[in-house]
């Protein structure tokens, strides 16, 4: 494709979305369509010969568009809100058009940088602590991932890992392997089903503490669950809290949760995906209490804060 196709085509596609997107309330939010339509409707193999773009945009009209769920439709009332906008659109576009690996400073400067500007914009709009900046000392800053699931693994490996330096520091005789078998997890039987499968992937089980009448996870229930494991000869290593479940919007009491870590030195993570942009809120406040001693938290920016799929903080 040359430069003057392309022009033609990613401008007829840029009216192909605001025509969508204008039109979106004429659509059922769920399409009629039953498993496998698509396997019928495409070519089995892959095509030797090249397609003109126009064609291409009409098969997308045709067959892809009635298979999508239309999850930006003002008429879609599950699960919770995907962020979307004109402007995450054309910034999804350049960030194409540029196509840079960001692997370190020197791949991509600017890549780098933006990621450490804006993740300083963002956590000094969540009014987090002073640690969650880039710009203060220590080791902290935030990164983009591309889900939550994704942010939640790395916070358990980079728990694990942080837990198996420091016994083998204080027990040289223990090898590493006979430490990780010893690693131990703990969220709230309320939390998101990706802390568990984390907890799989990274090989530090995780328990689902029974949260209480209010579907809040607190210290009482992570002490007692750690004092078990403790007498089992087991090395409580991450606690991941959840604000804002995705069943009922609860919010763990983080403030008697970090007092516990604190004692046994656990990483508590924090799972802000779904509703932590009420941190940036004043009439909110009172839920920043205790983020002061979190290690980690996560927020999908692809919830309520209109950038589209997939940027999670
Ligand atoms: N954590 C919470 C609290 C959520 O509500 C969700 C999604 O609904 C997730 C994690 C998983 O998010 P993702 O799809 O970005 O992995």
């Amino acid at each position: 494709m040359d430069a003057q196709t392309f022009r033609e085509f990613g401008k007829a596609a840029v009216d192909f979305i605001a025509d969508y997107m204008e039109n979106i309330r004429d659509c059922d939010v769920l399409p009629s369509v039953t498993p496998g339509y698509l396997l019928e409707l495409l070519p089995k193999e892959l095509q030797e010969k090249p397609e003109q773009w126009q064609d291409i945009l009409k098969d997308i009209n045709k067959f892809i568009k009635p298979g999508i769920t239309h999850w930006q439709s003002p008429n879609f009332h599950a699960f919770y809100p995907t962020g979307c906008s004109y402007p995450s659109i054309v910034g999804d576009m350049l960030a194409s058009g540029f196509s840079v690996i960001g692997f370190n400073w020197l791949c991509s400067p600017a890549c780098t940088e933006l990621e450490v500007v804006v993740m300083d914009w963002l956590a000094k709009f969540f009014k987090l602590p002073a640690h969650f900046l880039h710009a203060t000392k220590g080791p902290g800053g935030g990164i983009i991932q591309g889900s939550a699931s994704e942010a939640v693994l790395v916070a358990v490996m980079a728990a694990r890992e942080q837990a198996v330096r420091r016994v083998k520091a204080a027990q040289p005789q223990l090898s590493e392997g006979e430490i990780r078998a010893r690693l131990i997890g703990y969220s709230s039987d309320q939390s998101n089903s990706c802390i568990e499968k984390a907890g799989v992937l990274a090989t530090v089980p995780i328990r689902l503490l029974p949260a209480d009448d209010t579907q809040v996870m607190g210290g009482a229930q992570l002490a007692k669950a750690v004092e078990e494991d403790l007498a089992k000869g087991l090395i409580p290593t991450v606690c991941i809290a959840t604000m804002g479940a995705t069943g009922t919007c609860a919010y763990d009491d983080i403030t008697t949760l970090a007092t516990v870590c604190a004692r046994h030195k656990i990483w508590l993570h924090v799972d802000a995906a779904y509703a932590g942009a009420a941190l940036a809120l004043d009439e909110f406040a009172h839920l920043r209490q205790g983020l002061e001693h979190v290690d980690s938290l996560n927020y999908n920016l692809h919830k309520s804060l209109a950038i589209n799929f997939d940027c999670t903080a």
